[in-house]
């Protein structure tokens, strides 16, 4: 045995008491490099929106934009677009 508890046994930190509340809590202020995308290199093929961790890329055919009131800045988006049309820029 690892010694570790198991989820069982972890004490409660938090509740979701319904779905779909991700909207409610605006985490673009956590950014410090923001995402921007290169609308002529761009070619629409939707990898970024499948890898971001929030709802912040949304389509815009035949292109895609981000959502700055979302966007944490990770930068996986610019990390997996595989035509490198998205550059993180300092705030
Ligand atoms: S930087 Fe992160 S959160 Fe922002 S759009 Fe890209 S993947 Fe999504
Ligand atoms: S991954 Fe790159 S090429 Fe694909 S939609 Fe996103 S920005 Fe455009």
């Amino acid at each position: 045995m690892s010694g570790l508890k198991s989820w069982r046994e972890i004490p409660i930190g938090g509740y979701i008491l319904e779905g779909r509340t991700a909207r409610e809590y605006k985490t673009g202020d956590w950014r410090v490099f923001k995402p921007v995308v290169d609308k002529e290199k761009c070619i629409g093929c939707l990898i970024c929106w499948i890898y971001c961790p929030e709802p912040a890329i949304f389509r815009v055919e035949p292109k895609v934009e981000v959502d700055y009131e979302y966007c944490k800045g990770c930068g996986i988006c610019a990390e997996e677009c595989p035509v490198k049309a998205i550059r993180m820029v300092e705030e």
